[in-house]
């Protein structure tokens, strides 16, 4: 769903404008090479690409309008028709916007999305997903190169990450990736990981391992700026500095609110959208297999 870290003030802006039902960030498109763009606003970030004789989105932002607002966008950028949305994982924030997609467009995603998209429709409910764009070519393999319309693309799926069904977007030709909320936030978050969506610390520093070791120089993150690898390195050598940090406080004993001010988090925040920090996630996954 939304998105919230406190201390990126930008982003919790958005978070809680989305919270309160307010007009979203402005959308803005952002050429990356001469066939691709990452438009940013409405909710996570979306890519995309223009290929022979159709384009390829990255991700449909959170609302029926916000996806109305992005096919505006990319008419502007392209008269070549949207035939295919590849999904980088479940949240509302990047699928709903599908709803105002045309009917028969492919939606690729991985299998483990489509079973939460399902889940989440069967909840009904605000925030559920469009019933006629679920995904209609699922991805089961860690690996899939594809060609589609002369754009040769790589989808990856290390581990659960920030869920069970990422999957990460690379660009061989352009060396560009597509993160999702693998990585959001820019450069000094914490990893945002889904508990309930089967997401996992470990497999998440298994995950960005995976995608620093890719050879690309341009990182689109589900929300916030284009990382280097860097950036990614940086990320990751964080938050495998602080997970060892709080296995180790775990280990000997203490509680959560112990291990918070150990490794200095700020206090839970008040009011708007707000998702248990890496901290308890990490503590509540070494806890419960007992270490
Ligand atoms: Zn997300």
């Amino acid at each position: 769903m939304g998105f919230a870290i406190v201390g990126l003030s930008a982003l919790a802006t958005l978070a809680m404008a989305q919270g309160q039902g307010q007009p979203a960030a402005p959308f803005m498109a952002h050429q990356l090479k001469p066939n691709v763009y990452w438009i940013e606003g409405g909710g996570g970030n979306s890519g995309v690409i223009v290929g022979d004789k159709g384009v390829i989105v990255v991700d449909a932002k959170t609302t029926a309008a916000g996806g109305k607002e992005l096919l505006d966008n990319i008419a502007k950028i392209t008269p070549k028709p949207v035939t295919t949305v590849i999904l980088t994982h479940s949240d509302g924030d990047h699928v709903n916007g599908l709803a105002s997609f045309p009917a028969g467009v492919t939606v690729i995603a991985h299998e483990n999305n489509k079973r939460e998209q399902e889940k989440a429709l069967a909840a009904g409910g605000r925030g559920a997903p469009p019933a006629d764009h679920l995904p209609s070519q699922v991805i089961s393999k860690d690996k899939e190169s594809l060609k589609i319309d002369g754009v040769k693309l790589e989808l990856h799926h290390w581990a659960p990450a920030h869920t069970s069904g990422d999957l990460v977007v690379y660009l061989p030709s352009e060396k560009i990736v597509f993160t999702g909320d693998i990585i959001a936030g820019g450069r000094a978050s914490d990893p945002l990981i889904h508990g309930e969506k089967n997401g996992s610390s470990e497999g998440w520093i298994t995950t960005v391992k995976g995608i620093a070791a890719i050879n690309a120089d341009q990182f689109v993150e589900g929300h916030g700026d284009v990382l280097t690898k860097a950036d990614i390195q940086k990320r990751l050598a964080d938050a495998e500095a602080k997970r060892a940090k709080i296995k180790d406080l775990v280990a000997q004993g203490k509680s959560l609110d112990e291990i918070r001010t150990a490794v200095g988090d700020p206090p839970p925040g008040p009011g708007g959208p707000r998702f248990p920090s890496f901290t308890q996630v990490v503590y509540e996954e070494l806890t419960k297999k007992g270490v």
